[in-house]
């Protein structure tokens, strides 16, 4: 049987990973997010970690040739037998060439779906972010703060901004988008792979149409 994959294109703050994370337990397929794989390994001080770490809060891109290990070690598991949703992967032409070469056959039956959002509601998006550290709860401070703006409303664990939220790395991140990742979204209009999304909207508004569109596939 053919495996369903979904590719979730989008800038930092599209929403591209509440969006994953949505479809993914909607297919009950996999959520494999690249940042969040990386941001555990940071976390847990381990070898990779400490390789992509400074990288990350830079807001620049890891290496292909990491990336390509990453992804393929994970997409190798038992898990993605029957599909998977990528969320972060591939963000640059030659991550799309290891993906071809990783899925084989499966490549040409991609659903490609980007969210399109503006600019300035990214930056409000990323530089307002603030999440839990002990829980992950994610608020805004200008859309839905914590009451005490400090604490998490849900488990009262100190809520953070994430280092490479700061206006400097978004605006670095941004522009690494705009250069490396753009260029995948005409790649696979071509193809005729391509859905876009208008991520402007309420979560589950864009969540419906992106199910809509899996429907289709
Ligand atoms: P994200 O949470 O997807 O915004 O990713 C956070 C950071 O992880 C990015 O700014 C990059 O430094 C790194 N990263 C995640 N996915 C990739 C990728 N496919 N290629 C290179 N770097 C990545």
């Amino acid at each position: 049987m053919a495996r369903k994959i979904v590719v979730l294109l989008g800038p930092p703050g599209s929403g591209k990973g509440t969006q994953a994370k949505l479809v993914a337990s909607y297919c009950g397929l996999p959520h494999i997010s690249t940042g969040d794989m990386l941001r555990t390994a940071v976390t847990e001080g381990s070898d990779l970690g400490l390789r992509v770490r400074s990288i990350m809060e830079a807001g620049a891109l890891v290496s292909d040739d990491i990336m390509r290990d990453v992804v393929k070690s994970r997409i190798e598991k038992l898990d993605c037998r029957y599909g998977l949703v990528l969320d972060g992967f591939p963000r640059t032409m030659q991550q799309v060439q290891d993906l071809d070469s990783i899925l084989a056959d499966d490549s040409k039956r991609l659903g490609v779906i980007q969210i399109q959002v503006s600019q300035d509601t990214i930056r409000k998006r990323l530089v307002g972010r603030r999440s839990c550290l002990s829980c992950g709860k994610v608020f805004n401070v200008y859309e839905s703060p914590s009451s005490s703006g400090m604490l998490c409303d849900a488990c009262g664990a100190p809520v953070v901004q994430r280092r490479d939220d700061s206006e400097e790395v978004v605006n670095e991140r941004l522009r690494v988008y705009t250069q490396q990742t753009e260029p995948l979204v005409v790649y696979y209009k071509k193809l005729g792979l391509l859905h876009n999304l208008d991520g402007e909207r309420e979560v589950e508004a864009v969540h419906k149409d992106i199910v809509d569109i899996l429907k289709r596939l």
